[in-house]
């Protein structure tokens, strides 16, 4: 028998969806949703690896399928729309990064970080706001950045759209919190996956992120499910409208070299 605590995190009976769960962050979040009860479809481009992500969470005792979808094609989200408003706990991870000098930057890539980012975001609100809205309520999940708070060099668009994420994030809370929906965003700091594993393999960046983040480590993406399983419990029944920081102090503290004492 599950003890009081255990009920309190427990996702039993939501309907999760994750979009962008292929890889990383996402991944990660899909499948301890799934852990922590939830019936979790794991949405992304890449079938094959969806397919057999779900597979071994359904060998393993917990409910979820696969669905392949390019979140910036308006015309598939549209065709999954029924399946997308059964969603009672909607995570929208999938994005993408371009780092360039600002000069550098064209129209193009500005049509891709938008396009990828933010649209889907407010078309996937959109579409599953009002069906949570007749169920009597639900959560939505954002995922920004660092940069939804702070400016990082060669990062205008990126930077762009995950500020925006949480604009979006507190307006939608603002709107629907009548309604019971809870809408939040997550805010990972450096975190080793696909999207960030060259970056980190430069010369220089291990030693300069141990020396000015005061937990001096890269985080991984299990620094990040618990705030994910959090937000969609009733644990968190009272939080709406937050940017919520996993990135081990990096926007709110500094570290420096000072210790005190005799000069
Ligand atoms: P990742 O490993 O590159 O994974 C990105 C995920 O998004 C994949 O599952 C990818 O799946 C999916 N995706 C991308 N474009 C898509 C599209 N058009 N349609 C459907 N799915 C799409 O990246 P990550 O590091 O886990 O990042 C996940 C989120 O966290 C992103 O929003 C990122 O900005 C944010 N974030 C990451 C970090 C970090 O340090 N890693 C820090 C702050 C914020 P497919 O390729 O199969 O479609």
């Amino acid at each position: 028998m599950a003890s009081a605590v255990e009920r309190r995190f427990s996702l039993a009976g939501e309907q999760a969806i994750v979009i962008g769960a292929s890889r990383g962050i996402g991944l990660a979040i899909a499948r301890e949703l799934a852990q922590a009860g939830a019936a979790t479809t794991m949405v992304a481009r890449d079938k094959t690896t969806l397919e057999r992500e779900a597979q071994t969470l359904r060998a393993t005792g917990f409910e979820a399928q696969a669905l392949a979808l390019d979140v910036t094609d308006s015309a598939a989200l549209e065709a999954s729309r029924a399946m997308l408003e059964s969603a009672t706990a909607l995570f929208v991870v999938a994005g993408t990064n371009i780092r360039k000098p600002v000069a550098d930057f064209d129209d193009a890539d500005f049509d891709a970080l938008l396009t990828t980012n933010l649209r889907p975001v407010f078309r996937l609100a959109r579409m599953v706001g009002p069906a949570m809205t007749v169920r009597g309520g639900g959560t939505i999940v954002t995922v920004g950045s660092v940069t939804s708070t702070i400016g990082l060099p060669f990062t205008a668009l990126y930077g762009a759209t995950k500020s925006a994420l949480a604009g979006l994030t507190r307006s939608l809370a603002a709107e629907w919190g009548r309604a019971g929906i809870r809408v939040n965003c997550i805010a990972p700091g450096f975190i080793a996956t696909d999207m960030t594993r060259a970056v980190w393999q430069r010369d220089g960046m291990t030693e300069w992120l141990a020396s000015s983040q005061a937990l001096p480590r890269l985080g991984t993406t299990d620094d990040v499910v618990g705030l994910a399983v959090f937000l969609a419990s009733r644990s968190s029944s009272y939080i709406t409208g937050q940017v919520i920081a996993v990135d081990g102090g990096f926007t709110t503290t500094a570290v420096w070299p000072l210790v005190p004492g005799p000069a």
